[in-house]
């Protein structure tokens, strides 16, 4: 078979650049192995869809080359896959921080995809084994399981590594080496962290729990729920954060405001001194009651266990940092059966930031998460699977 177009992987970036190539007459075929369609986006946002959001700027995405993403994310926008959600009449609604998801389900968005597919007169071939791609003359090879197939495009848009029990494989780097471009070592990413026993036998207990809190690490601060779990720590401050240890090497500590409501800590600490609190009880206005108890006997071994007031007050400044930047080392994370996206992957300095085509191989295209640009939790993931998608779909 003879297409102008394949496309491998059926996902959010492959039926957005597939839809796109076929409204403007390509012939297109997509290859996937799974047997469901767009698997990922009906699992995502809660079974919702976290489809986009409002304040997307390129500096929310992570990359070894920051610059790449920004022609792609300009040249299709939130606003332009809004108003197609919006032609389709889906209903949605802005949960916090410019997140919009679905009113009613994820669904809705693949079924918006196959619909603009179908309008395009994509050609569908799933669930198929791709077992090799290979160059013959001007056109690309693609052998799978029905047979040879041909195109002088070829799309790879097999996503990352997360999930793999529904169909993540490491197929998009595999056809990067071997056509010469570079791939930027692939990590977990928006991942909950793991913590070494000695932290576990303290707030191990405590899973579930939950605060407001302010984390980073080597980069940007992120104002979100911290949450405890039974093997560290959870929750969407700790998950962006997460990013950022990761592509720091896992080396550098991890920083949690505990109160972020609280401007300076050690004046607050110096007022309530007055009183005949203890740091827990007064901590417990911020914080679930058994943490406040467990951190003060935890970072103060013992020593925080008395009236404020009969602390010195040098004690106190160490408490307000503490207090204001609690430093953890975390011992990993959980990996890529809980993580969210994959950070890493091909890089950008080999794809052409206009259209996501291999700069020295005329045809091959990357789109979505198998490229090395990975965005912030909140919709910024699926925005960068339709930009990069619809950006190689105008030129493949
Ligand atoms: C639990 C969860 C929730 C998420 N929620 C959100 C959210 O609300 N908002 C957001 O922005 N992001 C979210 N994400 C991230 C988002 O799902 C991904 O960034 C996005 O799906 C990437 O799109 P993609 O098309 O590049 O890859 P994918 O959607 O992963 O698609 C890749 C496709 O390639 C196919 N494939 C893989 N290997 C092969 C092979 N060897 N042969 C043939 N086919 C292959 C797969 O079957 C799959 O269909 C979530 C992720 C997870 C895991």
């Amino acid at each position: 078979m003879h297409v102008d177009v394949i496309v491998i992987g059926a996902g959010a970036a492959g039926l957005m650049c597939a839809a796109t190539a076929g409204s403007r007459g390509r012939s297109v075929l997509v290859i996937d192995h799974s047997p469901k369609l767009a698997e990922k986006i009906r699992i995502s946002g809660g079974g919702r869809c976290n489809f986009t959001n409002r304040d997307l700027r390129p500096d929310c995405f992570l990359s070894q080359n920051p610059h790449f993403c920004r022609s792609a994310l300009s040249r299709y926008t939130p606003r332009d896959f809004i108003a197609l959600v919006e032609r389709h009449r889906i209903r949605y609604h802005e949960k916090t921080l410019g997140q919009l998801f679905c009113d009613d389900s994820s669904q809705q968005i693949i079924d918006l995809l196959k619909a603009e597919c179908d309008a395009g007169g994509v050609r569908w071939q799933r669930p198929s084994a791709v077992s090799g791609v290979s160059r013959e003359g001007d056109l690309f090879r693609v052998d799978t399981d029905q047979g040879a197939r041909f195109a002088a495009s070829l799309v790879i848009a097999t996503g990352g590594l997360t999930v793999p029990k529904i169909g993540a494989t490491p197929f998009g780097y595999r056809v990067a080496e071997q056509f010469g471009l570079k791939v930027v070592a692939p990590k977990p990413a928006l991942v909950p962290l793991a913590l070494d026993p000695d932290w576990l036998a303290r707030f191990g207990e405590l899973s579930g729990a939950s605060f407001d809190s302010v984390a980073w690490c080597d980069g940007p601060e992120f104002r979100e729920q911290t949450l405890l779990t039974h093997r560290g720590l959870s929750g969407p401050a700790i998950l962006q954060a997460s990013s950022y240890w990761q592509q720091a090497g896992g080396r550098e500590a991890l920083h949690i405001d505990l109160l972020p409501e609280v401007a300076d800590a050690e004046s607050w600490l110096q007022t309530a001194r007055a009183g005949r609190q203890a740091l827990a009880t007064l901590l417990a206005d911020h914080l679930p009651k058994r943490f406040a108890q467990q951190w003060v006997d935890f970072e103060g071994a013992g020593r925080w266990n008395v009236a404020l007031a009969e602390l010195p007050r040098a004690a106190l400044a160490d408490i307000a940092a503490k207090l204001k930047g609690w430093p953890l080392h975390p011992s990993g994370t959980l990996g890529y059966n809980k993580a969210e996206v994959t950070l890493g992957g091909v890089d950008t300095r080999d794809l052409d930031q206009k259209t996501m085509a291999a700069r020295r191989v005329p045809g091959l295209f990357f789109v979505g998460e198998v490229v090395d640009v990975t965005g912030w939790l909140g919709g910024y993931n699926f925005q960068w699977a339709w930009s990069s998608g619809w950006s190689a779909g105008q030129a493949a």
